[in-house]
């Protein structure tokens, strides 16, 4: 028997035997599940979430900067909160340093009850099962789950983490790759695919759900596409609300970064993230946050060349102008 961490939680179960079609099928029921499919079902569409066993408890650890949490209204599920951080540059004294930016380590039983009753009180459905496969076709997305059911949605999130389990990628799979935009998808069906999304790092399936639910009140989300044209439109209009080119620009650059920090030894990453801790706060806040902008992005930049010392910019350069140069190139053909 799996193990249910939250026994008195009622929640309303999907009945296979009635099928229906909901507005959004979301599958998997971590946080970043949860907070999406609440999200949605509060703008007044009808959500279904899929997983395995959706009272069991998290096993994954959160560790989060205070400050965000709070911006969230979740400081109260932390069990245990430090008034500052420390790194280690390396093994010596001189290189511990603190960081004046408070931590906290979440209390995963407070949060996914919190999570949970929100989705019971805004009317989600749920459904005990494991997701195999996604089909697409008649006008809506069909997921196959083990013990030969399926459910059927407008939309399919995959909020599977780690297993992304239904989504398919443009180009063999590396954490920083972005998923595939929906042409990727197969397309040899009566209609094209409706839009799949991944959602992944909970606090930004928050912004997902917004946008889900901005384009739910164009009629996007309300229904399933009706024609080829109308599902496309759909697919377009949901992936640019997900990756408008701020986004892009902001993602191009971190895919720079993290092309360089990758040729780094380990006394030159060292050497790298003496300098990135020794930014100011807004830009080494900003830059963990994902809350720079491009332009500010280029800034953070150019203040942790400055900070660096002289062999550590030689490396910068010799090891970086290649990824600028694509970058660069990359950033010409955003729209
Ligand atoms: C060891 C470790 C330490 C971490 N430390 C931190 C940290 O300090 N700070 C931080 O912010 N993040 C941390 N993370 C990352 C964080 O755990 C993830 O970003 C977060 O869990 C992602 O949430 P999620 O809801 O997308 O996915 P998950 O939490 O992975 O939830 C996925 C859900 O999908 C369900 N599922 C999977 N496959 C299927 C399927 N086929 N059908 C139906 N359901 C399915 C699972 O049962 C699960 O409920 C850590 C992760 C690990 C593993």
């Amino acid at each position: 028997m799996d193990k249910v961490q939250f026994p008195d939680i009622q929640l309303s179960l999907y009945d296979p035997a009635q099928p229906r079609t909901f507005d959004l099928v979301v599958v998997g029921s971590g946080p970043s599940g949860l907070a999406v499919a609440e999200r949605v079902q509060q703008a007044g569409f009808q959500v279904l979430i899929v997983d395995p066993n959706p009272l069991a408890p998290w096993m994954n650890n959160f560790g989060v900067w205070i400050d965000e949490f709070r911006a969230m209204g979740l400081e109260d599920c932390l069990d245990h909160t430090w008034d500052r951080a420390l790194v280690h540059l390396d093994a010596s004294p001189e290189g511990a340093r603190y960081l004046s930016r408070p931590y906290g380590r979440v209390d995963r039983p407070k949060l996914k009850r919190r999570l949970l009753e929100r989705c019971v009180a805004s009317g989600v459905t749920f459904h005990r099962g494991k997701a195999l496969d996604v089909t697409h076709g008649g006008g809506r997305s069909t997921v196959a789950l083990d013990g030969g059911v399926s459910v059927s949605g407008s939309l399919v999130a995959d909020a599977t983490g780690h297993s992304r389990k239904l989504v398919e990628f443009d180009q063999p799979f590396n954490p920083g790759a972005r998923p595939a935009p929906w042409p990727a998808l197969p397309c040899a069906l009566a209609l094209p695919p409706t839009p799949l999304l991944l959602l992944s790092l909970w606090p930004a399936s928050c912004a997902v759900g917004t946008c889900l639910c901005d384009k739910a009140t164009d009629a996007h989300l309300a229904r399933a596409p009706r024609s080829e044209q109308e599902a496309a439109a759909m697919s377009a209009a949901v992936w640019r609300a997900m990756w408008p080119v701020q986004r892009l620009r902001q993602r191009a650059f971190f895919e720079f970064g993290m092309d360089v920090l990758l040729k780094l030894d380990l006394a030159e990453t060292r050497q790298f993230f003496a300098a990135f801790f020794s930014l100011s706060d807004h830009h080494w806040h900003g830059f963990l946050s994902s809350r720079l902008s491009f332009l500010q992005l280029i800034g953070f930049g150019l203040s942790l060349f400055a900070k660096s010392s002289n062999a550590a910019r030689a490396n910068l350069l010799g090891k970086g102008l290649p990824g600028l140069v694509v970058m660069l190139a990359r950033l010409t053909t955003l729209k």
